[in-house]
C-alpha cells in the first residue's frame, strides 16, 4: 500500500510522527493508501526551508518566475488525463469533472503568469518640490495554504501560483483526505524549474494546521473548508498577527422566476445541485420558485430529471456523479434527509437506499429531493454536503430575494428569468458574495475574483485575480526628495504637498 509523506525542500520526505491517516477509494470504498499526519516540528523543518529557499526566489525577476509557471502548465496539461484518474479515485468524483477540477486551477496560473505586469507598482513625478513618490509590491515571505478535500487540485493551485509568482514560498496543508494530487502538483512545480523550497507539502491534520497559526515566520495563511474551521483560522491568525483570508461553507439559492425558461432551469438545477455528489461550495443546494403555479411546474419537471440520475463509479464517463468522498460523509447526509423528514419536510424522492452493482462497498447515493422545506428547519440552515436538493416555496419576489440574503451563509446565489429589471434588481440588492443571472454556478473566472460573504468568508480581500495579488504581497511607498542644494532648515510641521 502506498504511503504519502511530506514534500519538503524538494524531496520526498517519509512521516515521522508516527500518526497516519487512511486515503480511500470512494468508489469501492477500500483503503487505498496512508498518509503522514505530520508534528508541529516536522511543519518547522519545512518552514525553514521555505524561508532560506525564499529570500533567492524573491529577489528572482518576475518574467523568471512567471516562465517557472508557464512550463509548469505544459507539464501538467501533459498529465491532464493521469491527474483527473488519480483525482477521481480519490475523491469519487467523475473523471470528466475531475478534469474540471484541475482547469480551474490552471486558469488561475495562467492569471498568475501576468505577474510581472500584476505587481507594478504607482509612481508620481513632482508630488512636492523635488518630491516624487513611488509604491512598489513585495512577498511576504513565507505564506501558508490550507485546502479541502473537494477542490484538491484547483483549491491548491488557485492558492499557491500567484503567492509563488509574487516572489513567496509556500506551504501547503492539502486535505488529509486526497492528498495525491496536491503532492504530484509540487513534483511538478518541481520540474517545471522551480528552486527546492518555494513550495513545500505538508500533510496533516488539526496538528500541522495548530502548528502553522502559531509559526512565527507564516505571514499569511490561505484557507478554504467549512465554516467553523474558517473562523477558527481567521482568529487564530489574528491572535499572532498573520493576513488571513478563509473561506467557509455554503447554501446557495437559485431564485426561479414565474417567466424562467423552466426547461433550461431543470437542467441548471441538476447539474449544479447533484453534479460532484453534491460536494461543492457552489452547488445549489436550495431552489425557490417564485408563486405556487411556478412552484407545481417546477417540481413536475424535477422529480422525473432527479429519479433517473446515473449514479456510478468515478470511472464510468457516462455517470452522472459518483460515490461521496467517505463513510462518514455519507452517513451525515442520510443523517440530514432523516431530519429533514421528522421536521415535516416533504421527501419527493429519496435516493438513501441506492446500491451500486460490483461496488456495494463504496459511498453512495441516490439524488434526493425536498419539497416543502422552511427556514426553520435544520435541512435549511445548515450546509448538508451531499446530493440533496431542498424546495423553499416563495410567494413573491421580495420574500425569494430575502431568503438567500439573510441565511448566514453567502457564498453563491442565482437567479433565473427572462426579466432584465429582475435580474438586475436581484444582482445589486442580494446580500451575496457572488450572483448567477441564469447561470448556475456563478464561480468568477480566474481574472475576477472568488469569495462568499457572511459565514462563507472571513477576510477582506478574495481569491485569485487582482486581489490575489494584493494579498500576497505588502506594499512600500517611497517619498523621495532630490535636495537642490539650497538649505532650507529643520521643519516641525508634518509635511504638506501643499
Ligand atoms: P474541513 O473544514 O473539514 O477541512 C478543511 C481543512 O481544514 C483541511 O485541510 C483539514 O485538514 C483542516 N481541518 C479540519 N478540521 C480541522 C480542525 N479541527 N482544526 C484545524 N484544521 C482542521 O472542510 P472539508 O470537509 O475538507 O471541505 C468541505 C467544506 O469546504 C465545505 O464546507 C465547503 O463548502 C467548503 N468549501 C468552501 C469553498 C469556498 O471557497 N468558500 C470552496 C470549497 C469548499
Amino acid at each position: 500500500m502506498h504511503t504519502y509523506g511530506h514534500f519538503i525542500g524538494g524531496k520526498h520526505v517519509a512521516g515521522a510522527s508516527g500518526r497516519f491517516a487512511d486515503v480511500y477509494e470512494p468508489m469501492t470504498g477500500e483503503v487505498k493508501a496512508k498518509v503522514a499526519l505530520a508534528s508541529k516540528a516536522e511543519l518547522r523543518a519545512a518552514v525553514e526551508n521555505a524561508r532560506e529557499a525564499q529570500v533567492a526566489w524573491g529577489a528572482t525577476n518576475p518574467q523568471r518566475r512567471a516562465r517557472v509557471l508557464m512550463k509548469f502548465l505544459e507539464l501538467a496539461q501533459a498529465e491532464y488525463d493521469s491527474l483527473a484518474e488519480l483525482l477521481a479515485r480519490e475523491h469519487g468524483k467523475t473523471i470528466p469533472d475531475a478534469k474540471g477540477d484541475i482547469q480551474r486551477g490552471l486558469e488561475v496560473v495562467e492569471f498568475a503568469i501576468g505577474v510581472p505586469h500584476l505587481m507594478k507598482g504607482e509612481y508620481t513625478e513632482g508630488a512636492g518640490p523635488n518630491i516624487d513618490i513611488y509604491s512598489m509590491r513585495q512577498p511576504l515571505g513565507v505564506v501558508a495554504g490550507i485546502t479541502p478535500f473537494n477542490f484538491p487540485a484547483m483549491i491548491p493551485m488557485w492558492k499557491f501560483a500567484p503567492a509563488i509568482a509574487c516572489g513567496n514560498a509556500f506551504i501547503l496543508k492539502p486535505s488529509e483526505r486526497d492528498p495525491g494530487v496536491p503532492m504530484r502538483l509540487a513534483e511538478l512545480m518541481l520540474e517545471a524549474g522551480l528552486p527546492a523550497g518555494v513550495l513545500n507539502v505538508v500533510n496533516g491534520d488539526k496538528e500541522s494546521v495548530d502548528a502553522i497559526l502559531q509559526d512565527p515566520d507564516i505571514k499569511a495563511v490561505g484557507f478554504v473548508g467549512s465554516s467553523s474551521i474558517a473562523e477558527y483560522i481567521y482568529q487564530g491568525c489574528a491572535a499572532t498577527g498573520k493576513r488571513a483570508q478563509c473561506f467557509g461553507g455554503a447554501k446557495n439559492h437559485a431564485i426561479i422566476m414565474p417567466d424562467a425558461d423552466l426547461d433550461q432551469t431543470v437542467d441548471a438545477l441538476i447539474g449544479a445541485g447533484y453534479g460532484s455528489a453534491g460536494e461543492r461550495c457552489m452547488a445549489i443546494s436550495v431552489a425557490v420558485p417564485v408563486g405556487q403555479a411556478t412552484a407545481d411546474r417546477l417540481m413536475e419537471k424535477l422529480v422525473p430529471r432527479v429519479e433517473a440520475l446515473r449514479v456510478g463509479p468515478s470511472t464510468d464517463l457516462t455517470a452522472d456523479y459518483g460515490p461521496l468522498v467517505t463513510r462518514d460523509a455519507l452517513e451525515r447526509v442520510k443523517g440530514y434527509v432523516q431530519a429533514g423528514i421528522d421536521e415535516g419536510a416533504k421527501l419527493v424522492v429519496d435516493g438513501r437506499d441506492f446500491k451500486l452493482q460490483g461496488y456495494e462497498n463504496g459511498f453512495y447515493m441516490g439524488g434526493c429531493l425536498f419539497d416543502h422545506v422552511t427556514p426553520d428547519m435544520k435541512i435549511y440552515k445548515e450546509e448538508i454536503f451531499g446530493p440533496v436538493l431542498s424546495v423553499v416555496r416563495a410567494k413573491d419576489y421580495d420574500e425569494a430575494l430575502r431568503l438567500p440574503s439573510e441565511h448566514e451563509y453567502g457564498n453563491g446565489v442565482a437567479i433565473f428569468t427572462r426579466d432584465g429589471a429582475a435580474a438586475r434588481d436581484f444582482a445589486a440588492k442580494v446580500n451575496v458574495g457572488m450572483v448567477g443571472i441564469n447561470v448556475p454556478i456563478p464561480v468568477p473566472i480566474a481574472y475576477y475574483t472568488f469569495g462568499g460573504w457572511k459565514r462563507s468568508g472571513y477576510g477582506d480581500l478574495n481569491q485569485h485575480g487582482p486581489d490575489s495579488i494584493r494579498f500576497y504581497t505588502k506594499t512600500k511607498t517611497v517619498t523621495s526628495r532630490w535636495p537642490s542644494g539650497v538649505k532650507e532648515g529643520a521643519e516641525f510641521v508634518i509635511p504638506t504637498m501643499g
